[in-house]
């Protein structure tokens, strides 16, 4: 179950997500309208920002960082290098483990706002925004690439099984054109018969 569906049912607490951190917990806690809580260790420590960084010379294009990356942020086709867009990277390490390889390491940014404004195309302009805003429109837009993926997941999904039906039409198709010459054979007569 997602953390979010999770917390709304009541069956996750507030301090679940190092990722989000003391401020994630306080957020929570005023849409909540209940007392923030100390972060639980249990899912692991606040780290600092940080994107994913492909070397590109042991990569062997298996893809499986691809599959794995749920904001679509790598890119790359089969037996191809790999590389990771660094603006679109949410720091999530779900790649990491997926590498056969081990070429993916994590690359801290000391300054996210830094690291934001130099590149992000939806923070133009940000001189004028709070880290707070800048986190948001961050987090707003790691939710859209999410969504995006989830789409071409579906996608992919629905010309797949259109392709198969296609091929099993066509496979149909040839058998019965096969077992229908096959009848036509035994009826003709054979020419010693002539
Ligand atoms: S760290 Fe997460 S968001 Fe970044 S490339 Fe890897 S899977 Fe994608
Ligand atoms: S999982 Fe590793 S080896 Fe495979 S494509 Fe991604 S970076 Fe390259």
């Amino acid at each position: 179950m997602p953390y979010a569906e999770a917390i709304a049912a009541g069956s996750a607490s507030i301090n679940q997500c190092p990722p989000g951190g003391e401020a994630g917990i306080r957020q929570l806690a005023d849409l909540l309208g209940i007392k923030p809580m100390p972060l639980s260790a249990v899912n692991g420590v606040t780290k600092l920002k940080a994107v994913a960084l492909i070397d590109e010379q042991d990569c062997i294009g298996c893809t499986l960082c691809i599959d794995a990356c749920p904001v679509d942020a790598i890119v790359g086709a089969a037996k191809q290098m790999h590389t990771v867009i660094e603006v679109e990277c949410t720091g999530c390490e779900l790649c990491l483990a997926p590498c056969p390889v081990d070429c993916i390491r994590m690359i801290p940014l000391t300054k996210l706002v830094a690291s934001l404004e130099s590149s992000h195309s939806i923070i133009i302009d940000s001189g004028s925004l709070s880290e707070s805003e800048i986190k948001k429109r961050a987090a707003d837009r790691a939710r859209e690439r999410y969504q995006f993926r989830l789409q071409r997941l579906d996608r992919e999904e629905q010309e797949q099984a259109e392709k198969f039906a296609q091929k099993t039409i066509l496979a149909s198709r040839g058998s019965k054109r096969a077992s229908m010459l096959s009848g036509l054979k035994c009826t003709l007569p054979h020419q010693s018969d002539s």
